[in-house]
This record gives C-alpha cells, structure tokens and sequence, in this order.
C-alpha cells in the first residue's frame, strides 16, 4: 500500500473530522500518501479528490460535519458508476480506503472491494448508535450531549408553567439516543422503536406522574417508534391530561451538528489510527469497532448481516423506575 484515500459518506455526524484527521496523520506517519475523496463514493465517480498532508487536518478535531463533505450517491449502486469510481482511484494511484460512514457505506464498502480487489476498512460514523460490530459509533456521545441539553431547556420551561412536553429525538430504527437521553433528561416516560409501547400503557404511565403532582412531564419519543411522531402520540394522549398544557417539540437536524464531545473525539481518534494500521498489517473487507475499551475488527459480511440489539435491558427498567 503505497496511498491512501479517505471519504465519508451517507449522513454526518460530529468526530469525523477527528477520524479523518486520525487516518490521514497515521498514514503520513507510516510513510504513506494521502487522497481525500469529497463526497463519498459520488466524488470518486466525480474525480473530486485532492492530495492531503498534514497540515490538511490541521484544527479540525474540534469541527462538526465533515470537511470532506459527504453526499448519498445513487450511481455508485449501479456496476457502471462503480467502474467509473474504480477507474478514478485507481488513476490517482489509491490503493486503499478508509470510509465512514452508516451501513448503506459499508454495505457500498463490501461490494467495491470485493469487485476490484481493493483493501477497504469501514469507521462506523452515525449518531444513530445503530451500526453492528461495535458498541459505540462517532456521533452518538455528542448527539446524547445535545439532546440532554435541549431536554433540560425544555424542562425548565415546562416546570414553570405544568406543560406535558413531548420531545422527539432521531435514531432512526434504533431507541438508543432515546433511551440514554431520557434518563440523562430525567424523562417520565420513554417511547422506543424496540419496545412497541402501547399509547394506554403511556397513558397509565402518565396518570402516575400526574397523581404525584409532578410539575411537568416529559415524553421522549423516538423517531422510529411505531405509534408515529410526538405530533401523533400528542394528540393521542392530550385530552386525558387537561390540567397540563401539551406542547410538542421536535429536536430535528440539530442533533447531529456541534462540536464533538471529548469522548467521540477519543473514539474517533483510535479508530482512524486503528483502521490504517489494519489496512497496513493486510487486513480489508471490515469494520473497527469499540467493545468494552478495547478496538477490535470485523468483517463487513458479519457486521453487515446481522442484527444486534444495542438497547441495554437494564436501562429500560432504570429509566421506568426513575420516572415514578
Ligand atoms: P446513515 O446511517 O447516516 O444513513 P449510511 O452510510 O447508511 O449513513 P446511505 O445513504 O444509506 O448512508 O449510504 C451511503 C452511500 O453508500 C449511498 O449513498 C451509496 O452511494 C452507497 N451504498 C449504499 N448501499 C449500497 C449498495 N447496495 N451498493 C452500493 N453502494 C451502496
């Protein structure tokens, strides 16, 4: 491996910027060149690629988004847009890749490299915590941070004047952003895309807040949960609850700006050091991922096939006993 190209693609999220500067310093620090590739797969179809050096990381690690931009590329689902990027990488002389990003980029990940032969290590980048093969991704710190912080704005407000407060937060299909923040929050009941709750059994959860004269309440509802958005469930619950004015609040695209926390920083930081290492020692066609404290690999078939449940049990039962 004589030169590396680096992209992230599919949705952003804070620390990978940390994780490209991570890639791109170990890489030059192994004697390696370095290409940055502008919006993901859709820049190498482009030829949208420069040289990058050290300097070219210089004072990012603190910046949300992404500096190498990111976009969803639908050409690069076709076998012709693939021959096309191929074409490109292999004329700016990559040899290799590290990408971050969500599944569908690992997914895009796995097929390239096995069709062209080219090593390709995957960093899990997504505030959705929603990605196999490791505990954590780089986002999801941050993201947690920002919701807690809008949620105890939300509840000073609601304090002061008995408001029933219905926050929505993201996470696509997984409740793991819900569930963390709600306890983090303080939230009196929690609704996960995992967990089906059903809007009578929020109701009861409710008419025990109300009972205990709690000044406000807040409904934490993730955005896949399948009785629809706050707006829906809101209307569902309102009228049960008339000495409380209900407000709805969703969080929306602010969740995934913002400087990165210093905990996904540190995560981003030794996975992009770690994947060009692995590239380097032979290893492809996988995944870095954090289990426990330690950063491990897998292989992008295994993390891509199966399905693991991130939501830790023991939290659901915290979060439901905190909210009495
Ligand atoms: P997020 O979790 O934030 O959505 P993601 O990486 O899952 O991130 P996607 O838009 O699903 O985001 O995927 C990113 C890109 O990966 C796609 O725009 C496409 O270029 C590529 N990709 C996804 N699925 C495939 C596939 N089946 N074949 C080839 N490329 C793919």
């Amino acid at each position: 491996i004589t030169r590396i190209g680096v992209f992230t693609s599919g949705g952003d999220s804070p620390g990978m910027n940390a994780a490209i500067r991570a890639a791109v310093r170990t890489a030059i620090y192994k004697g390696k060149k370095v290409t940055g590739i502008y919006h993901g797969y859709q820049g190498m179809i482009d030829n949208s690629m420069f040289d990058m050096d050290s300097p070219s990381v210089s004072s990012i690690i603190q910046q949300g988004g992404t500096i190498l931009k990111t976009a969803r590329c639908m050409e690069f689902k076709t076998v012709e847009g693939r021959a096309k990027a191929y074409e490109n990488v292999k004329a700016a002389g990559i040899d290799a890749l590290v990408a971050i990003g969500g599944d569908g980029t690992f997914t895009g990940a796995e097929i390239f490299s096995r069709e062209y032969d080219i090593p390709m290590m995957c960093i899990p980048g997504t505030i959705d915590n929603d990605l196999n093969g490791t505990d954590l991704t780089i986002g999801y710190d941050t993201a947690n941070n920002t919701v807690i912080e809008a949620i105890d704005k939300i509840r000073d407000t609601a304090a002061s004047h008995n408001r029933l407060f219905f926050v929505e937060v993201m996470g696509r299909d997984s409740g793991c952003i819900a569930l963390n923040a709600g306890i983090a929050g303080g939230a009196e009941a929690i609704l996960l895309p995992e967990k089906d709750t059903a809007i009578e059994e929020l109701i009861d959860m409710l008419s025990q807040g109300a009972d205990s004269n709690k000044s406000s309440m807040i409904v934490i509802v993730a955005e896949g949960d399948k009785n629809g958005g706050a707006t829906d469930v809101a209307k569902r619950v309102k009228e049960k609850f008339d000495n409380f004015d209900t407000k709805v609040s969703i969080l929306g695209h602010l969740q995934r700006g913002g400087s990165p926390s210093s905990a996904d920083r540190v995560l981003a930081t030794r996975m992009g050091y770690y994947a060009v290492n692995e590239l380097l020692k032979g290893n492809s066609r996988a995944t870095v991922g954090i289990r426990g404290s330690e950063i491990v690999t897998t292989p992008l078939e295994e993390a891509l096939s199966k399905k693991e449940l991130k939501l830790n049990e023991d939290l659901v039962e915290i979060a439901k006993i905190m909210a009495i």
